[in-house]
């Protein structure tokens, strides 16, 4: 079932002397969720996930907007009529019910032709319960479950009436982390295997990379970016995206753009023309401003960690802090002036960790991993 979300808007008025601001917490969001797909939506706290989620499951009503489940429109649907599994951080399970008795309960509520008889309610019980691989645990009350087994339940119990829409709020947050990464891939193989289309809540970058088929980074209630989670990271429209994503994140420094070269402080870190071979109109417009300005252009300049290489003869100097070891890679912490935050992190492979002498690191940078951005406004230039 693909979902359309149509200008969808929703303000929440001040209140008192206190917070006398209205609140935009979603912000004219436009979006066609294809069907059968997963859809990661990521933001930091107080970005309007949680909202667009109530909106799309009829919790709230939009102020404006439309919302549609394939042609139907059900922007004033009440949530029970619009066929939606959701699923919260906390589990909010029956606690004096049985696991199959909280996987029953939204069958018993079926009204009408849809009304089913107990084998037939018994069966689609145990059918959601195999799904999430929990079909022994049956007799149990939550109080006798782990987090990630009561977790499961709340899954099966959403997903017991096959919903046309399943909606994920922060599903794995109570979670360990073992559990997170186990109970993530076992919501990603779920929803391969039904096939519904899920729109899953979250602000933990990693977790919505990993199992979305797309991502939607939001920002103060305004979607900033829609795309394939690697195509958001390779190609981030603006300094927000660029930061949000990525751990280590992306080193964000003071540049500027001078006679064709990358400035980072003194260093003339980076030839115009290897940035025009990865992004060529983006680099031209970049030159053109600055001819006709006469004096260099500023930038903020975005490194992602593996864009770093390093060498002795490299033209971006920085002064060394560390070493981490993380396995195959090894980090290299260091510090420059021109740097935003106090250290620069690069992801370098274990043999070139004998390169490193003294107190000063050189680096190359691989031009596919440099993203700049406008000052003023953060947007990607
Ligand atoms: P979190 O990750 O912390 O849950 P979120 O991205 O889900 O955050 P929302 O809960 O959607 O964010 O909130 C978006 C904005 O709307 C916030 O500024 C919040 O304070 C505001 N907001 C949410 N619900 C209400 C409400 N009922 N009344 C007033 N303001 C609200």
């Amino acid at each position: 079932m693909k979902v359309v979300l149509q200008n969808l808007t929703k303000k929440f008025p001040g209140r008192g002397r206190k917070n006398p601001a209205e609140v935009t917490a979603v912000d004219h969001f436009d979006f066609e969720i294809p069907d059968g797909k997963l859809i990661g939506l990521l933001g930091p706290s107080g970005c309007g996930k949680s909202t667009t989620l109530n909106l799309i499951s009829g919790l709230q009503r939009p102020t404006e907007g439309r919302i549609f489940f394939g042609e139907e429109d059900v922007t004033l649907l009440p949530p029970e009529e619009r066929g939606i599994g959701l699923v919260f951080q906390n589990y909010a399970l029956y606690p004096h019910l049985t696991v199959r008795q909280n996987i029953l309960f939204p069958l018993e509520n079926l009204k009408g032709k849809d009304k089913l008889t107990k084998p037939q309610m018994l069966e689609k019980a145990l059918e959601a319960a195999r799904l999430v691989q929990i079909e022994e645990l049956m007799d149990r009350r939550p109080g006798e479950l782990s987090g990630g087994q009561q977790q499961r339940v709340a899954i099966a119990r959403a997903l017991v009436k096959m919903p046309r829409v399943l909606l994920l709020d922060e599903p794995l947050s109570n979670l360990d982390a073992r559990l997170r990464l186990q109970t993530r891939e076992e919501i990603r193989r779920i929803q391969r295997e039904t096939g519904i289309t899920t729109i899953f809540v979250t602000h933990d970058q990693e977790e919505a990379m990993s199992i979305s088929d797309m991502i939607v980074v939001m920002n103060a209630g305004v979607v900033q970016q829609i795309g394939k989670p690697q195509e958001v990271y390779d190609d981030p429209v603006n300094l927000f995206v660029a930061k949000f994503l990525g751990t280590p994140p992306i080193n964000v420094f003071e540049g500027s753009i001078q006679d064709g070269r990358l400035y980072i402080g003194e260093d003339a870190v980076m030839d115009m023309e290897e940035y025009e071979g990865e992004a060529a109109s983006e680099a031209e417009k970049v030159q053109d401003k600055e001819a006709g300005s006469g004096s260099g252009r500023q930038v903020y300049v975005g490194i992602r960690p593996e864009g770093f290489i390093l060498r002795q003869d490299g033209p971006f100097c920085c002064q060394l802090a560390g070493v981490e070891v993380m396995g195959r890679d090894i980090s290299v912490v260091s510090t420059n002036k021109a740097a935003l935050a106090p250290a620069v992190r690069s992801i370098i492979s274990t043999e070139d960790r004998e390169k490193i002498h003294g107190t000063q690191v050189r680096f190359a940078l691989r031009p596919r991993k440099v993203f700049l951005f406008d000052k003023e406004t953060g947007e990607r230039i």
